[in-house]
C-alpha cells in the first residue's frame, strides 16, 4: 500500500475553516487521516514530506479548458494544424495544467472532436501525466452563429459542428457521445469575437438546447454553454444545462432563475480573456486594447464584474478558470483567475479559492460520485503542498516554483520537498 505522510504543515482544507497546523496522512489514492497535532500520526514505509512553515491545500480545477488551444491567436490555429500535431499539442496542454497544480480539468471544447478524449485515455492509463480530465466535445453551434466559419463564396469548416433544429442535434450529440466525450459545448449566445451575432443576441433556439440536454443526460453525459446573452442564459436554465459559461449579461429575473438553480449548475466566469485583451497583453498578437475596445471587450468586462459580483452574494458556485489557450492567456497560467476573482468579483482570496478547490471539486464528482476538491477524510487526495501563505499572497498560486509539492490521486507527481 503506497502511504504519504505530510508532516507539521499549515493546512488549508476548503471547508470554510480556517487554517490549521497538523499532519496529513494519505493511503493509496485517498486521504486516509488528519491531525490537528502535529506528530500524532506515524505510518511504517510511507514516504514523508517534512511541511513545516509550507501550506497544504487541495488541487485545483479548471473549470472550462481547452487542452488543445496551444497559445492560439485565431480560429485558424484551432482550424488548419494536422491532427498529429495537435494531439501533441494537447497533451502538452494537460501536463501545463498539472504543472500548474490543476489536478482536475474540466473539458469546455477541443479543436477536434477526439483530442480530449484521446488525452484523457492516456493520462487515465498512466501513460502522460496531466490532471483528472472530462473530455470537452467540439463546439455545437448553429448556420451563422459562433464557430460557423463557412460563408457562400468561401464554404470552410470551423472548430464547430453545424446543426440546425432538434434532431440535427440530437445527431451531433450523440455523435460526440460515441466518441468519448463526457461533456457537450453548446455555443448558445453570440460572441465578440463573431461580428455577424454579437455577445449580446442568442443563435440558438431552445428547442436545440432542450434536445441536446435530454440527449447527452440519456447518455450520461453532461452539458456546458457558451451564453453571454440574458435569453441565452434563461434559455440554458429552463433548459437544464448543467454549466454555464461567460454569462456577462444578467437583469434581476436572470438572477433570481440562477439563485434558484444553484444547487444544481455551476458557474464559470472565464474573465481572463477579456482582462488581457483590456490590458493590451493580447497587443503583441494584433489584439490592442484599441481593437477590443472597437469590439466592445470593455463593456462586457464591465457586465462581467455586475454579473458575477451579484451572483456570488446569491451563493452560485463559481469555478475558476477558462478560455486560457490563447497566446496571451496561456495553458499553465490558469491561476492568474484566482486574483481576478478578488479584483472583479469581490471574493476574498480564501473564496477565491474555494472556487478552485471545492466548487471545483464537487464539479468533477458530480458523476463519479467521488469526492474531491477538500482535505478531508476519505477524500481523493490531490495535494499541493505551497511555499508560503497562498491566502495572504494569492499570486504563489501562479508560480510553478513555488509549488513544492504535486499529489493526484495520491500519486507524488511532483516532490521537491527532502524528507
Ligand atoms: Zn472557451
Amino acid at each position: 500500500m503506497a502511504k504519504t505522510l505530510f508532516l507539521g504543515a499549515r493546512i488549508w482544507d476548503a471547508s470554510g475553516a480556517p487554517a490549521f497546523e497538523g499532519d496529513v496522512l494519505v493511503e493509496n489514492q485517498y486521504i486516509r487521516a488528519i491531525s490537528r497535532t502535529p506528530g500524532q500520526l506515524t505510518a511504517p514505509g510511507a514516504t514523508v514530506i517534512q511541511a513545516r512553515g509550507k501550506t497544504l491545500l487541495p488541487g485545483m480545477t479548471e473549470g472550462h479548458a481547452h487542452l488543445s488551444f496551444d497559445a492560439a491567436t485565431s480560429t485558424e490555429d484551432l482550424i488548419t494544424p494536422p491532427p498529429e500535431e495537435q494531439t501533441l499539442a494537447t497533451a502538452r496542454g494537460a501536463k501545463a495544467l498539472l504543472d500548474a497544480g490543476f489536478t482536475s480539468a474540466w473539458g469546455a471544447s477541443e479543436a477536434k472532436l477526439r483530442l480530449g478524449v484521446a488525452v484523457r485515455n492516456e493520462v487515465d492509463a498512466g501513460r502522460l501525466p496531466g490532471p483528472r480530465i472530462r473530455a470537452g466535445s467540439l463546439e455545437i453551434s448553429v448556420t451563422g452563429g459562433m464557430g460557423d466559419e463557412s460563408r457562400l463564396h468561401n464554404p470552410r469548416k470551423g472548430p464547430s459542428i453545424i446543426i440546425d433544429g432538434p434532431e440535427e442535434m440530437r445527431k451531433a450529440v450523440r455523435l460526440c457521445c460515441r466518441e468519448g466525450c463526457d461533456n457537450i459545448k453548446l455555443d448558445v449566445s453570440g460572441d465578440p469575437f463573431y461580428p455577424n451575432t454579437p455577445a449580446h443576441l442568442t443563435p440558438m433556439a431552445y428547442e436545440e438546447i432542450r434536445m441536446a440536454v435530454e440527449t447527452a443526460h440519456a447518455l450520461g453525459r453532461r452539458v456546458n454553454a457558451h451564453t453571454r446573452s440574458i435569453a441565452g442564459t434563461q434559455a440554458c436554465i429552463k433548459a437544464g444545462v448543467d454549466v454555464l459559461y461567460h454569462l456577462e449579461y444578467s437583469d434581476e429575473q436572470t438572477l433570481d432563475l440562477l439563485e434558484e438553480a444553484r444547487e444544481r449548475v455551476f458557474v464559470v466566469p472565464t474573465v481572463s480573456l477579456f482582462h488581457t485583451i483590456v490590458n493590451n497583453e493580447a497587443a503583441p498578437y494584433g489584439l490592442s486594447a484599441e481593437v477590443g475596445a472597437r469590439m466592445g471587450v470593455p463593456a462586457l468586462l464591465e457586465a462581467s464584474s455586475k454579473t458575477h459580483t451579484a451572483l456570488r452574494k446569491r451563493g452560485i458556485r463559481h469555478v475558476i478558470g477558462g478560455d486560457y489557450g490563447f497566446a496571451w492567456s496561456r495553458n499553465g497560467s490558469n491561476a492568474r483567475d484566482l486574483q481576478f476573482f478578488v479584483d472583479y468579483y469581490g471574493y476574498t482570496p480564501a473564496e477565491a479559492l474555494r472556487c478552485a478547490t471545492r466548487n471545483g471539486g464537487a464539479m468533477m464528482g458530480i458523476d463519479s460520485g467521488q469526492k474531491l476538491g477538500q482535505i478531508q477524510e476519505g477524500y481523493l487526495a490531490d495535494l499541493l503542498l505551497v511555499a508560503g501563505d497562498p491566502l495572504a499572497d494569492l499570486s504563489l498560486m501562479t508560480q510553478a516554483e513555488r509549488l513544492l509539492v504535486i499529489m493526484k490521486d495520491g500519486a507524488l507527481y511532483k516532490n521537491r520537498c527532502a524528507a
